[in-house]
């Protein structure tokens, strides 16, 4: 933080009284916590654990794909200038020589009047220049009748000859060699996100690893003395710890590895612990809750005590109270930190709005498209109100929906508490209520950000 103003320090003065009313726009806050962020160094990676990463380096064939020219139907391979004439009334018939399946490879060459049997893949006889398909012989006729062909013995032609009922130009049903890849070409350059196309043609060229910035480590804290973690009996006064493992999810979501840390008490020392434990490795530690101004200081304490931080109000809802900086980790790194609210769509909201941007500068996704986080934006027609209360700028659950013609509807998935998670559970989508507008009346039009492609399961009795 290069800004005095925004930055918190407990060492002179109580915790609470220098907190400043630093009131910052959803984009400062994005640009601001982007800066702290780098690219991660490349890594020799798996072709298996390559998804969502990006390529470092260009990758080039060293061979054609296809290989060698073959063909692309089951069929009879021959030369073309042989089939001159055919027709369905006057076929002709040509020697059989041999049988080929794919994977392996003839080695006479075939001469003028001959064919050989051949099958989908299989590289083109030496001689040979186009193939006439299995539904354009007798191949049929003849396969019923023949047993040596139902026991597979393709080796040795159990007959002598086919009828070949159609004229063949040349090159008819052959794939040609390189086709698809030339050798030294590059097939994929430094700076693609690594999708199952990709991922396809790296192992279309042999390739089993490649070399991508690496994914961020990201722990995740959660603190707070009510905190249990699911499995252990709920007690009066006590709560499930959510935000653990939504926000991991939503690391895992978002390309980068979570690491759960085991949940701090809001004490200095517990807190403390955690915290250098989460360091160890860590590219990027997540906090949620003690953040908020009616908190208790401990939070507050430690995060200025073991590095520099500063508390933003962030205008937006759900998730206002917001706190970065960076952590003075054992190794002499200086890890970032992002301190999010603790009502669940709260913290939930703010990773997706901050944390996704930081996922993706780590993995290089915006050194090519800077916005690359960005969701894809849809104006949809509100089916119902969706309010602004107080001035900023709101995020709405809701269900964004296409109608045939194309135009976009969104309704409200429930409740819209920062607390109620399950509203959601249910949303595809955020509608977005500007900061000065109080409400989007059923039938307006309103930016809608797509936030899962599939559509979740609606409820029984959902409309
Ligand atoms: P705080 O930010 O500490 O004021 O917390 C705000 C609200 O979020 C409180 O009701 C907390 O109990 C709740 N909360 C905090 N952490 C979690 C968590 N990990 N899972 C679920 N709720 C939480
Ligand atoms: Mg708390």
């Amino acid at each position: 933080m290069t800004n005095e103003e925004h930055t918190y320090s407990a060492t002179k003065t109580g915790t609470r009284s220098i907190l400043p009313d630093n009131m910052i726009s959803v984009e400062e806050a994005r640009a601001r916590i982007l800066e702290v962020f780098s690219v991660l160094p490349a890594v020799e990676t798996l072709l298996g654990d390559a998804q969502g990463l990006v390529l470092a380096q260009d990758v080039s064939a060293t061979f054609n794909i296809p290989p060698l020219a073959n063909t692309g139907m089951d069929g009879y391979a021959l030369h073309a200038s042989d089939t001159t004439g055919a027709t369905y009334d006057s076929p002709l018939e040509l020697k059989v020589i041999g049988y080929l399946p794919a994977g392996a490879v003839f080695d006479r060459e075939v001469a003028p009047g001959e064919t050989v049997r051949i099958m989908t893949g299989a590289p083109m006889p030496p001689g040979t220049d186009a193939v006439v398909p299995f539904e354009e012989t007798d191949e049929y006729d003849w396969t019923k009748a023949d047993a040596k062909y139902q026991q597979g013995d393709w080796q040795n032609a159990p007959r002598d000859l086919v009828r070949i009922d159609v004229q063949a130009s040349v090159g008819a049903n052959v794939r040609a060699a390189g086709e698809d890849v030339r050798a030294g070409e590059v097939v994929l350059r430094a700076g693609t996100v690594i999708g199952p196309a990709q991922i396809g043609v790296l192992a279309s060229i042999g390739v089993d690893r490649v070399m991508a910035h690496r994914r961020p480590i990201v722990a995740v804290l959660s603190t707070g003395d009510e905190l249990l973690r699911p499995g252990q009996p709920l007690v009066p006064g006590k709560i499930y710890d959510a935000n653990a493992f939504s926000l991991a999810a939503q690391v895992r979501a978002f390309g980068g590895v979570p690491r759960i840390l085991d949940v701090a008490l809001d004490t200095v020392e517990a807190l403390t612990a955690r915290i250098h434990e989460g360091l160890a490795d860590a590219d990027l530690l997540v906090t949620s809750a003690g953040v908020s101004r009616g908190d208790f200081d401990v939070v507050k304490t430690v995060l200025a005590a073991e590095g520099e931080v500063g508390f933003w109000t962030v205008l937006m809802k759900p998730g206002k109270p917001l706190a970065f900086g960076r952590f003075n980790a054992p190794n002499g790194r200086r890890v970032p930190h992002l301190g999010l609210p603790g009502n669940p769509v709260s913290a939930m909201m703010t990773f997706e709005l901050f944390g996704r941007a930081a996922i993706y500068k780590m993995l290089g996704r915006l050194e090519h498209d800077a916005e690359a986080w960005r969701r894809p934006t849809v104006q949809a027609v509100a089916l119902d109100p969706i309010r602004n209360t107080d001035g900023r700028r709101f995020y709405a659950r809701c269900h964004a929906a296409q109608d045939a013609e194309g135009r976009w509807t969104v309704r409200l998935t429930g409740p819209q508490g920062s607390g109620v998670l399950t509203s959601m559970s249910l949303a595809n989508a955020y509608a977005i209520c500007p900061e000065d507008q109080d409400v989007i009346a059923p039938g307006e039009t309103c930016e809608v950000l797509l936030v899962d492609r599939e559509s979740p399961p609606r409820q029984p009795g959902q409309s």
